[in-house]
């Protein structure tokens, strides 16, 4: 039968694009994001890292529904500002979530930073917790992450991703994040990367 696998997130575009790495690399895993549970609690990312927080969110969601699960945490990390917004990127202007103010805010931190000094980088860190085993005794967990450097704008260009991929520029590239297609972005994202780190370690943990 094949293995069920949770992806601890209600993000059907993450969803997919594990999917798709999944099936290229011929992993034989059915892999559920987590509205296929109706109850599946939110899981408060209270890490101080991105590891600690994708661990959190993999561990509770492998204890509630007893199945392998994956999770991801990533953010923005500024050299400028000394790595943040980091792990604090979903909500730096205080909203969770609202895109557009987060970016707003952090052009406005970067006003007065010239060209050389605007670098930055995309971290991901994604998880596998295997669910607990009997006795309450802890599953096998193991994280892998994924980077992309490059560096910031002073104004949005494209209107493709989200978040802060209209004024990221990956070094190599001549064009944002928000500029690429889906396919071309994921190529090189920080997420791509931390998903397709995962293949040999799901292949290990699980077979297939
Ligand atoms: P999450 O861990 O995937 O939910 O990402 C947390 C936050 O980091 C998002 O709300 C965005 O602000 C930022 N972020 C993460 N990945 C990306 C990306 O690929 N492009 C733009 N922003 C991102």
């Amino acid at each position: 039968m094949t293995q069920r696998v949770v992806l601890a997130t209600r993000n059907a575009g993450k969803v997919a694009e594990l999917r798709r790495i999944l099936a290229d690399a011929g992993l034989d895993l059915e892999l559920v994001g987590a509205d296929a549970f109706a109850a599946l609690p939110d899981v408060a990312e209270t890490g101080t890292t991105f590891a600690a927080n994708a661990l959190l969110k993999a561990r509770a969601v492998a204890a509630h529904t007893n199945l392998p699960s994956v999770a991801d945490d990533s953010g923005l990390c500024v050299d400028a500002l000394n790595g943040m917004p980091g792990i604090l990127s979903a909500r730096w202007a205080g909203r969770h979530g609202d895109d557009d103010a987060n970016l707003d805010l952090l052009l406005a931190q970067l006003a007065e930073v010239p060209d050389e000094r605007r670098g930055a980088h995309f971290f991901c860190s994604a998880a596998v917790a295997m669910p607990p085993g009997p006795h309450g005794a802890a599953g096998e967990c193991r994280v892998v992450e994924g980077q992309v450097d490059g560096s910031l704008l002073h104004q949005r260009r494209g209107t493709g991703g989200f978040g802060y991929d209209p004024i990221f520029v990956p070094y190599g590239s001549a064009r944002t994040t928000a500029e690429m297609d889906a396919a071309e972005k994921d190529a090189i994202s920080h997420r791509g990367q931390a998903f397709r780190a995962l293949v040999p370690v799901l292949r290990e943990l699980l077979g297939g």
